[in-house]
């Protein structure tokens, strides 16, 4: 069994008991504990780094006040750093998408094959036409939204969008695989002005890695597009990877936030700190089950929690 970080840091903070200050000495085994402790979460090597350093430099030289112990006030410090990295202070963006502008808003899917950018393409097409869309504290209202596939690659990819979005009663503009991503992507925009979409979610290929014409095809789609939305859609379970997989994006496409799906298995969320560290977007949604119900605005608070253990 693996230990988390709330239970490795207790066992430190009873050492460090009856001490006044935090100080290099009483630390340094608290900052191995929550460094084991991020890695078995799988948080990224080079984000823990950062974050330990942070975790030192905030908690150094802290005087200890009222009845906590050093070990206390460090958890403290870390509780509050895992919050701020995951976002804590943006809170007010988690689940927001910018719909102000001209319709139709467009929304941008990117991410791996499996990532589940279709699966989320449905879950945020229910969501947004059946009025559950909040901004600054006020609903939006039920929007008129269109869905597209530019997966030329896998005629399934394709008539899952259309599944997908039948169960959700939202219309589907039909696309194939003669096609090119560019030439759906143009008249899918077309036909969402025409009839008077207020949404177009365009779903996308996504390949089993990066690879460079996939990230040349989406960046193609975006300058067409011109979205207000580019989510990047990131397994939660992929840990480790997630890194990498986050900067490629994010090298490639001016991302304006992350989902992060299937957070209903075990995974521990590391990946949540890993993305936002490497992308520096906020988490908007994550994604905590297979049914097309199962989407919820990210919530940086439960997040640093459920990394904690
Ligand atoms: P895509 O290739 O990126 O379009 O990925 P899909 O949308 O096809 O999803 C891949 C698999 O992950 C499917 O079996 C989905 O049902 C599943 N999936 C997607 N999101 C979630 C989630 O939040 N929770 C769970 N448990 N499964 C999910």
């Amino acid at each position: 069994m693996l230990d988390n970080l709330t239970q490795r840091l207790s066992r430190v903070v009873k050492t460090m008991r009856g001490q006044a200050r935090l100080t290099e000495a009483n630390t340094q085994d608290m900052l191995r504990e929550v460094r084991m402790a991020l890695l078995e979460a799988d948080v990224a090597l080079p984000v823990v780094r950062d974050f330990v350093a942070r975790v030192r430099e905030r908690a150094l030289g802290q005087d200890v006040v009222g009845s906590l112990n050093p070990g206390q006030a460090l958890v403290g410090v870390v509780h509050k750093e895992l919050t701020a990295l995951m976002g804590g202070d943006q809170s007010a963006e988690a689940g927001e998408l910018s719909l102000a502008a001209q319709p139709p808003a467009v929304i941008l899917m990117a991410g791996l094959q499996g990532a589940g950018k279709t699966t989320t393409t449905g879950k945020l097409a229910k969501w947004l036409s059946e009025g559950g869309h909040v901004q600054h504290g006020r609903k939006t209202g039920k929007k008129k939204v269109l869905v597209v596939s530019a997966d030329v690659y896998r005629p399934a990819a394709i008539e899952q969008l259309r599944t997908v979005a039948a169960q959700v009663h939202v219309d589907f503009l039909p696309s194939d695989t003669t096609q090119k991503p560019e030439d759906i992507a143009r008249a899918a925009l077309d036909h969402a002005k025409r009839h008077h979409y207020e949404v177009l979610i365009v779903d996308t290929a996504g390949r089993l890695g990066v690879d460079e014409a996939m990230m040349r095809e989406i960046r193609a789609l975006y300058d067409l597009l011109d979205p207000v939305e580019t989510l990047f859609v990131v397994d939660a379970m992929q840990g480790q990877d997630a890194v990498n997989v986050a900067k490629a994006f994010a090298d490639a496409l001016p991302l304006t936030g992350v989902v992060l799906t299937k957070l209903d298995g075990d995974a521990r969320g590391g990946a949540a700190l890993s993305v936002r560290h490497v992308t520096g977007k906020p988490l908007k949604f994550v994604g905590i089950s297979e049914k097309l119900d199962g989407l919820e605005p990210f919530h940086p608070e439960r997040m640093a929690q459920r990394v904690l253990g």
